[in-house]
Formats: structure tokens, sequence, C-alpha cells
């Protein structure tokens, strides 16, 4: 608003009415002049996420929605309710260009980087879709995507979506998981306050090294000395996410190597039953086996949780994220040109 010659309220007035739930056209801002609106509205104008689909799972409570975007790609958005308050996981990117060996998302490839609105738009539709009052409380980064290969555009969405002018989430409430850019890790700290989950998966390099192909780049010992420096507000924790993945990661040497790794980093353990993907090579492991190696991190007096696999039947369950409107859309393509 500066730049155009207007007092900076002018601007403050217009990001609260961007991103105030249900506004839909800039001839709703009647609080600003009206040589300014017919500026605005020649120059500027107001995309909304395209809600393509909204599927419910018939196992649990999650619900997935796929959001077409102004380039016509789609991004998915998970809902995972709770006992007493919801957790919305968000995609930073059209796919991502890690490459887990485990991952859908990764089988994918990477298409582009989300903007920060394109981000924090999956947060304000569906808050517009469910309702202020059921507003989900939490807000996860572990959708589609590497967020912190997205560094600027992922901390700006975090700016918008905690601004008091904006969508006033507590930065407590949400939280960055990454694959492991060591030196991203540390800027996150050093930038922005928020909650840290780390996915881990493995104890020794080589098979991290097998899993992940981003721990070639930033081996165990330098993602944990990244962890070691990251600004951790007080009394938080981070969190290490850790698929358990039949026959491969979940042994005694396994808790061993773990349990030296996490040495001195206030932490909890995130255990996340392998999701079988169609035409990988892993196996899920059985209950038993998952109780287990709970019972093994519990014992040396880690905080270790198992998380429930959701919405396996939507394909919205963790690493399952791939949108079937690219697939089909791709199928149709395909078709048409023989
Ligand atoms: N790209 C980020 C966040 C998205 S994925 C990251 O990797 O951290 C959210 C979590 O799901 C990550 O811990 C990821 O490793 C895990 N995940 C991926 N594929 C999975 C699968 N098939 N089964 C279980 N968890 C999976
Ligand atoms: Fe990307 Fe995360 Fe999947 Fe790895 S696990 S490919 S970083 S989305």
């Amino acid at each position: 608003m500066e730049s155009w010659g207007e007092a900076a309220f002018r601007g403050r007035q217009l990001f609260k009415w961007l991103w105030t739930p249900g506004f839909a056209s800039l001839d709703e801002v009647t609080d600003l002049p009206k040589t300014l609106r017919a500026r605005l509205a020649l120059e500027g104008y107001v995309y909304n996420l395209e809600t393509v689909s909204v599927v419910a799972s018939k196992l649990d409570d999650t619900c997935k929605w796929a959001f077409r975007l102004e380039d016509g790609s789609v991004i998915e958005t998970v809902l995972i309710p709770g006992d007493s308050h919801a957790t919305l996981c968000v995609s930073s990117q059209v796919g991502c260009a890690m490459g887990c060996r485990f991952c859908k998302t990764g089988s994918m490839g990477f298409v582009r980087n989300l903007s920060p609105s394109e981000i924090a738009g999956q947060v304000l539709s569906v808050i517009e879709q469910l309702g202020s009052e059921q507003r989900p409380r939490n807000l996860v980064f572990m959708g589609m995507g590497e967020p912190l290969a997205n560094f600027e555009n992922v901390v700006a969405s975090i700016r918008i979506l905690s601004s008091e002018l904006g969508l006033n989430y507590s930065k407590r409430r949400i939280t960055v998981s990454t694959s492991g850019i060591a030196p991203k890790i540390v800027e996150l700290g050093n930038e922005i306050d928020v909650g840290l989950a780390i996915s881990l998966h493995a104890t020794t390099n080589s098979l991290r090294d097998r899993l992940m192909p981003i721990n070639r780049r930033y081996p165990l010992e330098v993602l944990m000395d990244a962890c070691r420096r990251f600004k951790l507000p007080r009394r938080r924790r981070i969190t290490f996410e850790y698929i358990v993945l039949k026959g491969l990661n979940h042994s005694r040497e396994d808790a061993n190597r773990l349990a030296r790794l996490l040495d001195g980093i206030p932490s909890k353990i995130n255990l996340i039953p392998y999701n079988y993907v169609e035409g990988l090579e892993f196996q899920a492991p059985s209950e038993r086996e998952v109780l287990d190696f709970q019972k093994l991190l519990i014992d040396k007096g880690f905080t270790a949780i198992i998380r429930k696999s959701r919405g396996r039947d939507i394909e919205a369950a963790c690493g399952q994220l791939w949108s079937k409107v690219i697939r089909d859309e791709a199928r149709v393509k395909g078709s048409t040109s023989g």
C-alpha cells in the first residue's frame, strides 16, 4: 500500500480482509476508499483454492481435500480429528524431489513449490468449509512435499497463519516436518519459533542412505548436530518420526543406536507402522513387532508413541498422498495422445 502512496494501515486492513474466512471479492472491502478499491479491482484479484473433492474415510474420521491451483496442479490436505481437537496436515509442494524410497509422494517426483498463499490458503479453505468453531487446532507440514526445500515460502506462510490479522494460529501449534535438510533446520529455528519433526527412520547411515537419498548429503552425524543446534523453545521437544519397516529397523541394536543418537536432545518418538505402498519393496510390521520396539524405547526412558494409521482407505495416511486427480488426468492425456 505504501508503494501505491497509501498509508501503511491500508495494507493491514486489506490483509485482514483477505484472510477472513468467507471473503470472496474485493467489493466487500467497504472500509477502503472507493478510488483505492477501483485500483485494487483493476490491478489485483483474489484466487481462492478450488475444491476438487472432499472424501471422508469410512474407517475413521479422517477427511481429505484435493485443491486445484491456478495452474491446474492439484494438492492434497488432510484433516485428522482427535478427541478434543483436530490436526490439519498441509502440503508445501506439488510432489517432492527428495525421492524417499518408501513414500508415494516421493514417487510422483517434483512439480513445483507452493506459494505462501497457496500453503496458508489450504487452512483458510478448510476453515471456510468446516466453520470457524470447528477449525483445526494444530497445523503440521506433513502433507505433500519437503517444507525445508521451499523454505522462504513456508516461513512466509507461517507468518500469515500466525498473524493476528490473519488466522491467528499460535506458532506452538504449528509443526514443520523434514526429511533432514540439516542447514535449513538450524535456519528455521533462528527464523521462527515453530515445532520441529524429523523423519529419522533409520539408525545407521547405510540403511538411511538406502531409504532416503538426502542422507548421502547430510548423514546422521550432521543431522543430529543440526537438531542439537535447533533453537528449541523452552519445555518443547523435537519429534522424531520413525517408520517401522518390517525386518529392517526395529531390532534391539536399533533401539540402542537410537538412544545414542538422541542422547541429550529433548525428544519424543513417533513410531509409524509402515503404510504399504503398492509396487514398493517394503512390508508393514505386525502390531506385535511395533509394540516390542516401543517397549525397548520406553525401557530406555524415551517417550515413544505409536501413531495410528488414519485414512488408509482414502489414501490419506502418512506417505500416501499422491494426487489421484493428477494421476487420472495423466491417464486421460496418455490415452488421447495414443
Ligand atoms: N516431507 C516431509 C513431510 C511429509 S511426510 C518429511 O518427509 O518429513 C510425513 C511423514 O510420513 C514422514 O515422516 C514420512 O517419512 C512418512 N511416510 C512417508 N511414506 C510413508 C509410508 N509409506 N508409511 C508410513 N509413513 C510414511
Ligand atoms: Fe518427500 Fe517426505 Fe515423501 Fe521423503 S517422505 S519423498 S521428503 S514427502
